[in-house]
This record gives structure tokens, sequence and C-alpha cells, in this order.
């Protein structure tokens, strides 16, 4: 679907700025949406509609790619993911900024339990006159979404993150929901719009240049799928970078070293991303022991760490943490 700004939804939007004397405040990440073509792929790709794509053959999280492939996410770790026995009807939904509810009210029109966060008290008061959601006047950051999570569970209802999210606190929104939330994953899916070069880097596969700690990260927890990339002209006011749709699936790891160990040793082998990993590795743990892992493993020495597979760290971190063990200093 072609991804245009409306100039409808415009009008409308500024309407209602002009009548309930609102203004955009930057500092919160306020880009309104403008555009119903962008709103509704988001609607019909988040899962919470019956019939969605959700789980088409060419996404699904078990779906095996090809190791190493260009532009294919490194899914190779993810396990099957089991069959949800959980009701699809009236399913969970959480907002994250619902601003002047463009999506919150189409979110709404498809299931009553939606449960939207704004942290501007001013959108929070418009949003619960005039939409049917919960309205939840919260930092997000802060707020405790244990208790929704519960209702979904005790319900057992899917639930699932839907937000066009406040760029300026991209990553730790991702951060709570895919490492804070709980394991396993309480979410069905997570589809959020963010800058378009955080969802090129979330999605990068082994052996590309955009591949960095934050995707091992994305993509040790869920499958991650671009939906649609979304224009700067889309929004209002427009930022200066264009955006994309993502969804995030959960799930589970299939790691067998810890996964503190194992994220110590991705921090460190993307410290100085355009090294050879031997050279980045060589002050933690010695040349010649990275160089003997790295044989050990079949993997070239000449590697970067863009180059290895979420499998190839956790094989190198039981080496390297074996020899530490091994050899205490
Ligand atoms: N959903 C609306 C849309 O698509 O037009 C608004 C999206 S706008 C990019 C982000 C919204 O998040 C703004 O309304 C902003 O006030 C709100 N926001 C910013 N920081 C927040 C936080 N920490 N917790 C909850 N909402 C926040």
């Amino acid at each position: 679907m072609n991804i245009l700004p409306d100039k409808n939804l415009l009008n409308t939007i500024k309407n209602i700025m002009h009548q309930n004397g609102l203004h955009f405040n930057k500092s919160l990440g306020q880009n309104f949406l403008i555009s119903q073509s962008a709103l509704d792929t988001i609607v019909q790709n988040c899962g919470i509609i019956g019939d969605s794509n959700l789980f088409s053959t060419s996404d699904a999280p078990n779906t095996p790619n090809t190791p190493h492939a260009p532009n294919a996410p490194d899914t190779t770790d993810a396990p099957d993911t089991p069959a949800t026995p959980l009701s699809a009807t009236d399913p969970y939904v959480i907002e994250i900024g619902g601003g002047l509810g463009v999506l919150t009210h189409m979110l709404a029109a498809q299931t009553k339990n939606v449960y939207t966060f704004e942290l501007d008290s001013k959108l929070a008061d418009f949003l619960r006159l005039n939409t049917s959601a919960t309205i939840i006047n919260e930092d997000f950051l802060t707020a405790d979404i244990s208790p929704i999570i519960q209702r979904a569970q005790t319900e057992n209802k899917q639930l699932f993150v839907v937000a066009n999210l406040p760029y300026y606190i991209t990553s730790p929104i991702i951060t709570k929901l895919l490492e804070n939330a709980g394991t396993p994953s309480p979410f069905n899916a997570i589809t959020v719009m963010l800058q378009k070069e955080v969802a090129q880097r979330m999605v990068a596969p082994p052996g590309t240049s955009r591949r960095g700690a934050f995707s091992i990260f994305v993509q040790f927890y869920t499958t991650p799928n671009i939906i649609c990339n979304v224009p700067a002209n889309c929004f209002m006011p427009a930022p200066k970078v264009d955006s994309a749709v993502v969804r995030l699936t959960p799930h589970a790891s299939t790691i067998t070293s810890s996964s503190d160990d194992f994220f110590r040793l991705v921090k460190q082998s993307f410290l100085q991303k355009r090294k050879m990993l031997v050279n980045s590795l060589s002050s933690f743990y010695g040349k010649q022991t990275v160089i003997n892992a790295l044989s050990t493993l079949n993997i070239n020495p000449k590697v970067r760490a863009e180059d290895l597979s979420i499998t190839e760290f956790d094989n190198l971190t039981q080496i390297l943490h074996m020899n530490r063990a091994e050899k205490p200093n």
C-alpha cells in the first residue's frame, strides 16, 4: 500500500488543536500521524484483527532464514512459537502516546480493552472525553504495566502493544517492553512506528553494516519485520527523518550461555564496530584466546562483530567464559 499524507486528516487535526486550545509540545515527541493509509496498515498488521496477516508464511517467527542472507533478520535462533490457546476476541492493547487519538479510535473500534498511555495531561483529558479507551496520564517509562498484563492473562486474552512512539525515548521504551516485561514475553506482538534508521538497525541480519548491539538485543527477544516505510510528510509537524512501522514477534531464547555473559560479550564486541572482532576482544580475553575460540567455532578470524549470528555469539560466549573460569587472573 502507498503510504501518503491525508489532507482531510491534516485539517481535522488542525481544527481539533485550534478548537481545544492545544499546542504541539516538541519536547514530548508530538508528531501526529496525518496518513490514513499508515493508520490502516498499522491496524491491519498489528495482530488484533482476526484475519490479519500476523503470521503469514512469509514472516512467521519460525520461518527459517538463510544465515547471513542480506536483508533477512537473524531469526535462525528463533524456536517455533507454540500455537496460542488465548482467546482472540477483545484482545488487550497497550498504546503508548495517544496524542489526539487517531490511532486510539481505530484500536478502540476493534476491541473494548484499549489502554492508552499519554503523558501530556491536556491531551489525556481530550482523549478521555473523545475515545472509549482507558486513558492513563502517566509516563510510560515509569508506569507499572503489570496490572494490565495480569488482567489480560486472567481473562486468557491476547495482549498487543501498538504505538506511534515518541521518538526521543524509542530505545528505553523498546527495552522496557522486551527486557523488563517478563519471561516469556506477555505480548503476542509489538507494533511500533519509529525512525526508519532505527527500524533498519532492528532487522539488520548478520553481515550487514547496520547490524549492531541493538540488532542483537531486539533479535534475541523477537523476530522483527518492517511492515512499511512512512515518509516524514505523513506527520504534523513533519519530523526531520522518515519513519517505519515495525512488528516485533516475541520468541523464547535458545541461547545456552547466561544472558548476562552473552550481552556483555555482545557489548564488548561492538565497542569498536569497524575493527576486526579479534582486536575488539583482545583486551578483554587475550588475542590468542580469541583467535583459538574463533578457530574452534570455524569462524573466519577476520570477522567483524556485525558478521556473527546470535548462535555464534552464544557459542563464543561459552568458550571465552569457560576459558576464563579455567584461568582465573
Ligand atoms: N498516537 C498519536 C498519533 O499517532 O498521532 C500521537 C503520537 S506522537 C508521535 C507521541 C505521543 O506520545 C505524544 O502525544 C506525546 O505527548 C506522547 N508521549 C511522549 N512521551 C511520553 C511518555 N513518556 N509516556 C507516554 N506518552 C508520551
